[in-house]
């Protein structure tokens, strides 16, 4: 019966492993089919400065419906582009979308950045600061429209390579900020020799903030972090009113959160910063 019971179990484990393969089969060639036909669409989501409330940038999120109709969270097909290398045309296209549409953002707020996330292998692509410098060219836009996010994955932050890398950036005028800062697995080492902008604090480290921990709190000391570092701090996903004011108390520079406003598509964000 045992032996009945395992072998059953194999085979189940079996197929449902063949059945992974072949949807992520079908997902990257859905994927890349989706690329040409220009089935990807970006969402924007408003940063706004916390003590102002003046809305200071608009972080592009890719969005994909596969051919169900279903829309597939980034979380699933950006890991699986990155697999494929596809990110590398993906992520050129975004940029280009995203800049096309900042000119309609700076019609009616002039100084509103575009922060566009960079998976690492783009960001390790020597062509990197080529397909950004084009990009901008292309828009008409000077670096300092820009703000790249990248991750502590991208490589051994502080070191001579990324830092180079990063000053190449920076030489154009971008400005750099570190997404989902706190849950990767680097040391702090870096901090003081690293030529980013802007932490950013991660959705889990404010959504676990509450008027009890308040003031002891992870949130509390990345922001610390950045006042030592001279580094700019911005929280994401603030959804709650005690959420904003604690990290407005704490001295959280910027924030962006369904608070503020979900990610919404380029026109409604228009109709948004007119309201505003
Ligand atoms: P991220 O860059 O850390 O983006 C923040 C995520 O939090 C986004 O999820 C956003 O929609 C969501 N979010 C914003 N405000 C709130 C809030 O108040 N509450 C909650 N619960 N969530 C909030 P999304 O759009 O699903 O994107 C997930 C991740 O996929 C992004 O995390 C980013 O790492 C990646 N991604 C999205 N677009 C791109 C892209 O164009 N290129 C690359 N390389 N990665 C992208
Ligand atoms: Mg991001
Ligand atoms: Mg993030
Ligand atoms: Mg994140």
């Amino acid at each position: 019966r045992a032996k009945k019971k395992g072998v059953s179990q194999l085979v189940y484990f079996n197929t449902r492993m063949v059945d992974e393969l072949r949807d992520r089969s079908m997902m990257l060639s859905e994927l890349k089919e989706s690329l040409d036909n220009q089935m990807f669409t970006l969402m924007y989501q408003p940063q706004v400065d916390l003590n102002t409330h003046q809305v200071v940038g608009v972080e592009a999120l890719c969005r994909w419906r596969n051919k169900q109709n279903e829309q597939v969270s980034p979380d699933v097909f950006i890991p699986l582009a990155e697999q494929s290398g596809l990110i590398l045309s993906l992520g050129e296209w975004v940029l280009h979308k995203a800049l096309d549409d900042l000119h309609r953002i700076r019609c009616i707020k002039p100084f509103v950045r575009m922060a566009v996330n960079v998976s690492t292998l783009q960001f390790n692509d020597p062509d990197f600061e080529k397909v950004v410098s084009n990009a901008l060219a292309l828009a008409g836009l000077s670096g300092n429209c820009l703000d790249i996010e990248i991750t502590e994955s991208v490589g051994v932050l502080g070191s001579v390579e990324v830092e180079e890398k990063l000053a190449r950036l920076k030489k154009l005028g971008v400005m750099i900020s570190i997404d989902d800062f706190g849950t990767g697995f680097s040391s702090l080492s870096y901090l003081d020799k690293l030529s980013a902008d802007q932490l950013k604090i991660d959705k889990s480290f404010v959504s676990c903030m509450n008027p009890i921990n308040s003031g002891s709190n992870i949130a509390d000391m990345i922001v610390a972090l950045g006042r030592k570092f001279h580094l700019n701090v911005i929280a994401e996903g603030i959804e709650t009113e005690e959420q904003f004011n604690a990290l407005k108390a704490q001295g959280c520079h910027q924030g962006q959160g369904y608070w503020f406003s979900k990610p919404l598509v380029i026109d409604d964000l228009v109709n948004w910063l007119e309201q505003k």
